[in-house]
């Protein structure tokens, strides 16, 4: 049984409460690891150490905290067999998806915001003879990143990186679900030399120690990625303080195939987009819609794609689609499929457990799941599934794929599989989404902007959007004598 700690003013401590949650391995059921409940008293003790460590740091250079920085992503290179392992026990992913996706961007993030902050530059606006104006653009102080389970390590450095590189302390929250890989890399943030009270990792249920994160005084700003629900809580939670809030949350997003895509790249890429990481993204495209002239050979060759997933072990490196991360959330997507069928909806290939011998015996795995025949308000079409299922419908014209795709309480992200560029310039311009791929998904540059619209959140994270958050804006205007 391994048990996991906290990471306060620069140490590994145990809650103070005495207090932990269980961990289970997805792809086994079993009990693996423990992780604290951290309270109050321990996000009290987090929040002085931030507090008394962040005049020091946000004076440290920026060529400082950059090399430091660096210095935690080269660590992360260097274990990052390890850390892949402990992803995929943790979450149920595959290991080669692990390592080569979360562990690698996990490095990747922070190399990004170590590099990006010694280019980070404001502005000035001159008034001809009368003025001139300049921007400053400094920490904000201590700061919070409470991220989700499905890329821990991933979306947890994602949040914490510009934080950290703008001068912030951080108080951060990663998932209770799958809480080992961060533990894992306050120990590198010991070793590269973070100084104390610079990042406070607390452990600990979303409702105990999540909420009173977004309720402590001193947090003057939350950078958030999970579900919508949460996101709203914390809305509503912080209504009354002065808050700066980045929400990054659900999405339920169209993938749109036009009669004269590339017919084979497609059908793997639209498998890939709904299924990869067993479909628990917040970018899957979960709501395929295809034009009618190629409706029915699609989703023949689509089905057969799907087939040829390698279910496993995740441990097993030729693994492509391991177990789901929890019970709970396995019967979840359960019963969803079970919606799916009640609604009139007909399962073209998968819609069960997938059966496992050996260790994953009682592991969480499900079968990538294709569903046809539903209508577009179904729920099953409205509601966030995170999971391995996904909806084939058809279309007729540019404008009802649009508005298919725009028929969502959902806004985060499109992929558009056409040959024709002034069709996807068209419709890439009407989709009600931050994110718009065409004929690619998943493909990152690490500049742009990142969020959603509608219920899938509010602000953007990345590039310089990511340290414009986590920094104050104050102009100054000085009036020539
Ligand atoms: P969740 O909202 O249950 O939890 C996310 C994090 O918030 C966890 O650390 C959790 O402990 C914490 N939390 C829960 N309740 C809280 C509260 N009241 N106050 C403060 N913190 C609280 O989400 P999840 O199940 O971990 O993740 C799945 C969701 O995340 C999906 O909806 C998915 O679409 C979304 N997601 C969005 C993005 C994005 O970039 N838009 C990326 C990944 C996941």
């Amino acid at each position: 049984m391994i048990t996991i700690e906290n990471y306060i003013n620069g140490k590994n401590t145990t809650p103070l409460s005495g207090q932990y949650l269980d961990d289970f391995e997805p792809a086994t059921g079993l009990l693996y690891a423990q992780c604290p409940n951290s309270d109050n008293d321990d996000l009290d003790l987090a929040v002085l150490a931030a507090e008394n460590a962040k005049a020091a740091w946000s004076n440290t250079p920026a060529e400082q905290r950059s090399a430091i920085l660096s210095g935690i992503a080269d660590l992360i290179d260097e274990h990052a067999d390890d850390l892949a392992r402990a992803e995929a026990i943790d979450n149920g992913k595959p290991i080669t998806f692990a390592k080569n996706v979360d562990i690698y961007r996990a490095a990747a993030n922070i190399r990004f915001f170590a590099q990006a902050i010694t280019q980070f530059s404001s502005e000035s606006h001159g008034m001809e003879n009368t003025a001139i104006n300049y921007t400053l653009r400094d920490p904000i102080g201590t700061v919070a990143c409470i991220s989700p389970w499905n890329f821990p390590l991933y979306l947890f450095t994602w949040k914490i990186a510009p934080a950290l590189a703008a001068g912030n302390c951080v108080i951060a929250k990663p998932s209770e679900v799958t809480p080992m890989t961060a533990y894992l890399f306050s120990k590198l943030c010991i070793k590269a030399g973070l100084p104390p009270g610079v990042l406070n990792i607390l452990h600990g249920s979303g409702a105990q120690i999540g909420a009173a994160i977004t309720q402590h005084p001193a947090i003057k700003a939350i950078s958030f990625t999970g579900g919508s629900a949460t996101g709203t809580l914390i809305k509503q939670t912080t209504a009354n303080s002065n808050k700066k809030l980045s929400l990054e949350l659900g999405g339920k997003n169209p993938t749109l195939v036009f009669a004269d895509c590339d017919f084979d790249k497609t059908v793997k890429e639209v498998a890939r987009a709904a299924f990869s990481n067993q479909g628990q993204i917040c970018l899957c495209g979960s709501r395929i819609y295809i034009q009618q002239p190629i409706y029915s050979r699609f989703i023949a060759a689509l089905t057969k794609e799907v087939e040829k997933m390698k279910i496993g072990d995740p441990l097993d490196e030729a693994t492509q689609f391991g177990a789901l991360v929890s019970a709970s959330h396995q019967n979840k997507v359960l019963s969803y499929i079970a919606l799916a069928q009640q609604e009139g909806g007909t399962i073209l290939t998968g819609g069960k457990k997938h059966p496992m011998t050996g260790r994953c015996e009682q592991g969480y795995f499900v079968q990538p799941t294709l569903v046809a025949n539903l209508s577009n308000d179904a729920r099953c079409n409205q509601e966030e599934i995170f999971g391995p299922v996904a909806t084939v419908q058809a279309f007729e014209t540019d404008e009802d794929a649009i508005k298919l795709a725009n028929d969502s309480q959902y806004g985060l992200a499109c992929s558009v599989w056409s040959q024709d560029v002034s069709r996807c310039h068209r419709v890439a311009k009407q989709l009600e989404v931050g994110i718009v791929w065409v004929n690619c998904w998943l493909l990152r540059d690490l500049r742009t902007p990142f969020g959603g619209v509608k219920s899938s959140g509010q602000g953007r994270e990345g590039g310089l959007e990511a340290l414009r958050f986590f920094t104050e804006t104050k102009n100054v205007c000085i009036k020539f004598g």
